[in-house]
This record gives structure tokens, C-alpha cells and sequence, in this order.
């Protein structure tokens, strides 16, 4: 299929002017962007858009689709998560791996950050189908045990960091959980692992982690108690979390900061402020699963900072599809345009991975995975997207 069009076209920022015509190879490298009609041009009905890039995943967690309740909280989610441990044989959690894999595919999603705490998820790697930025995640509330906590976290790093399949679409950093589970001494070893590497959190995704960080009261208190965790050592801050944190992570990385449910002007303004690349992700369907509500989108907006979109994991969404979390902002946020939306799911998202090189944009020389998207401008239905090229 050398040369296609579309009633519109998005190049990943904005819509193209009308009559673009991309000439593309069969293996889906842009070779030139014509400015006009070409008489060969295959015509696609709706729009066309670069391929979907999901910021923010857990794809080991695959087998825990419907598992856990509906709006519960996010306190009650996470003490649900560990009691399923031992509920799936190790072919049963492949099996999920791999057909969540092929969902991202069959949903138009070329590039994914996906969180790990295993090494389950070197198999679906190895299939090359998408670039991968993991993050290795680290955990460990007691300061004591920080050595240990990063030990296993860099032990993951080396099994993910040994695959060298195609160089280019395999990345790996480590990565802190979340502010109420990471001590100080962890975030610091973290920070120092790679300096100038991206760094992406859990972010203010409930309202007690900011009561805890203020007060040392609440529900992060049970939850800490329920893993057995010793937080004596904690002073709470008098803070936000965020604006605690921030203070624990150097000048040089790129910060990618997740869900934001809870997070204030006041917390954007000092993320903003601190660091020079900040990029919020949200991840709206998890949001309404687990705690029935979405971030300050419009503040966002006003804040005017970089935004990506995430799934977050099948035990927290009932599907893995960027389309579908950018139609639930649009159901919620009418006034926020198509442009702008498949921005954030496309080149916003490439851009918090640091994948803007590879996909996200339509380019001369790029390969992005080409999308075509149904009844994006009709308010009463839900847009498909159906990968092309
Ligand atoms: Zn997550």
C-alpha cells in the first residue's frame, strides 16, 4: 500500500492539512508526506493516526482481570492484590500475559511503559512486536531495609537489562512504587541508578496519601499495618506527598508522574517548577474502577504540562486500549478537542518514554504503526480503532 489518505489525518500533535497523502512502505516506514491529492491514493473512511503509545501498564498482572471489586478504594484494591497470589499456576498468568499482549496490538498500541516487580514479563518481550520501556519496580517502607529492597529491584534490572534482541525497542529503568511505600534511603538509590533517566511514580492516587504525608494518619496507616511494615521511623511532613518526595529525586531526571487523582495546582506548580521534563499520565477508566474519580483535568490544562495516557493493569480495567481511556476523558471533559486527545495518546505518551525517536508521530523515515479510527466526531458512540499498517 504505497500511498494512503483519510478524511482526516492526525500526525500525532495536530490534524494534517486536508488532501494529505501519505506514501508508506509495506513494512510502514513514512516515505514522503504529499500535500495534495495523488490519483493512487487508497482512501480510508474516518481518521487516520499514528500508532497508540500506553504510557503506563502492568501486563504481569494480566490474570487478575475482574478479580477485584469496583470502587472500593484504592486501600481495599491494593490488600485485595497479594491475597490472589497463590490463586493461578504459573500457565494460567503466561496465557493472560500474552493475550493482554495481543489486545495492546489488536487496540492499535505500538509502545508501552509497563511496570514489573517479577521478571514474568521477559517472555512477552521477546516477541518484538512492541516497544517496551519497563520499569523494575522498588518497594520497601523501612529505611533498614533499603539495601535489601534495592538489591531485588537491580536483580531485575540485570535479568531485563541482559535481553538484547533489537536494542532499540528494549528499555529498562528502576523505578519507586509509590510515595507511601518507598523510604527515603530507597528513593535516593534509586535516583543514583541512572542519573538523567526517567523516573515514574504512582502518584497521589488516593486521598489518604496525602493525609498520611501530612499527619501520619488514615488509611495508609492500615495498609502499612495489614503488609507489616514498620513506618515508626516516619515523621509525616506537614506536606503533600509530592511536594515531600520531589525533595528526594536530583534536578536531572525526567519525571513521569501517574494517575494524579489527588494532585493540586499547587503540587503541579512544584513538580513543574523543580524539574525540567514533567510529564502527568493519567489513566481515567482505572481511576473510575478503583476509586470512582478523575484527576483536575481542566487545571491540568490551564497548568498547560505535558500529558500521557496509561491503561494501568486488567486487575484495575476492563480493557487495554488508549482509545478507550480517551473516550472516557472526552465523556467527562467534553470541551477538551480530538486534537488534543489523540496527542496525549500518541506523541504525549512517546515523549514521558523517551520513544519519540521510534513512534508516536507521523514523520518522514519514522515507522509509527499507522491507526484507523471510526466514528470519532459521532457523541453517541464509541470510536474503534483498527491497526492498518
Ligand atoms: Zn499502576
Amino acid at each position: 500500500m504505497p500511498f494512503i489518505t483519510a478524511h482526516k489525518i492526525h500526525n500525532g500533535r495536530e490534524w494534517m492539512p486536508e488532501y494529505t497523502v501519505l506514501e508508506v512502505t509495506e513494512t510502514g516506514t513514512i516515505l514522503s508526506i504529499i500535500n495534495g491529492p495523488h490519483p493512487e491514493a487508497i482512501f480510508y473512511d474516518g481518521v487516520l493516526a499514528p500508532g497508540f503509545v500506553n504510557a503506563h501498564c502492568h501486563l504481569e498482572l494480566s490474570h487478575l482481570k475482574g478479580v477485584v471489586p469496583e470502587r472500593t478504594g484504592l486501600i481495599p484494591f491494593l490488600k485485595t492484590i497479594p491475597k490472589h497470589r497463590n490463586d493461578f499456576t504459573e500457565a494460567q498468568k503466561s496465557k493472560a500475559r500474552h493475550d493482554a499482549y495481543e489486545e495492546l496490538l489488536l487496540n492499535g498500541v505500538v509502545a508501552v511503559g509497563d511496570i514489573a516487580n517479577t521478571t514474568d514479563t521477559l517472555d512477552i518481550r521477546l516477541r518484538d512486536e512492541l516497544h517496551f520501556h519497563t520499569f523494575i519496580e522498588a518497594i520497601g517502607f523501612n529505611d533498614d531495609r533499603a539495601e535489601k529492597a534495592f538489591e531485588y529491584a537491580l536483580q531485575n534490572f540485570t535479568a531485563f537489562a541482559e535481553q538484547k534482541v533489537e536494542v532499540m525497542r528494549l528499555r529498562q529503568a528502576i523505578a519507586p512504587h509509590a510515595p507511601y511505600s518507598v523510604s527515603r534511603s530507597l528513593f535516593r538509590k534509586i535516583d543514583t541508578h541512572r542519573p538523567g533517566s526517567t523516573i515514574t511514580i504512582h502518584n497521589q492516587e488516593s486521598r489518604a496519601e496525602d493525609r498520611f504525608f501530612k499527619k501520619k494518619e488514615g488509611p495508609v496507616t492500615d495498609l502499612l499495618q495489614s503488609l507489616s511494615i514498620d513506618y515508626t521511623k516516619f515523621k509525616p511532613s506537614g506536606k503533600s506527598s509530592l511536594q515531600t518526595y520531589i525533595d528526594y529525586i536530583s534536578l536531572g531526571h525526567a519525571l513521569l508522574f501517574v494517575h494524579n487523582t489527588y494532585t493540586t495546582r499547587k503540587d503541579v506548580k512544584a513538580a513543574q517548577k523543580r524539574f525540567d521534563e514533567v510529564t502527568w499520565c493519567l489513566c481515567p477508566n482505572a481511576n473510575l474502577y478503583i476509586e470512582g474519580r478523575l484527576p483536575d483535568i481542566y487545571m491540568l490544562l490551564e497548568e498547560g504540562v505535558g500529558i500521557a495516557i496509561g491503561t494501568d493493569s486488567l486487575a484495575s480495567n476492563h480493557q487495554l486500549c488508549i482509545l478507550s481511556e480517551l473516550y472516557t476523558i472526552k465523556q467527562h471533559y467534553p470541551d477538551i478537542d480530538w486534537e488534543m486527545l489523540l496527542r496525549w495518546g500518541t506523541l504525549g505518551s512517546a515523549c514521558a518514554l523517551e520513544l519519540q525517536m521510534q513512534v508516536g508521530h507521523i514523520s518522514k523515515g519514522l515507522a509509527p504503526g499507522i491507526n484507523q479510527i471510526l466514528m470519532l466526531d459521532e457523541p453517541e458512540m464509541k470510536p474503534i480503532v483498527r491497526r492498518i499498517i
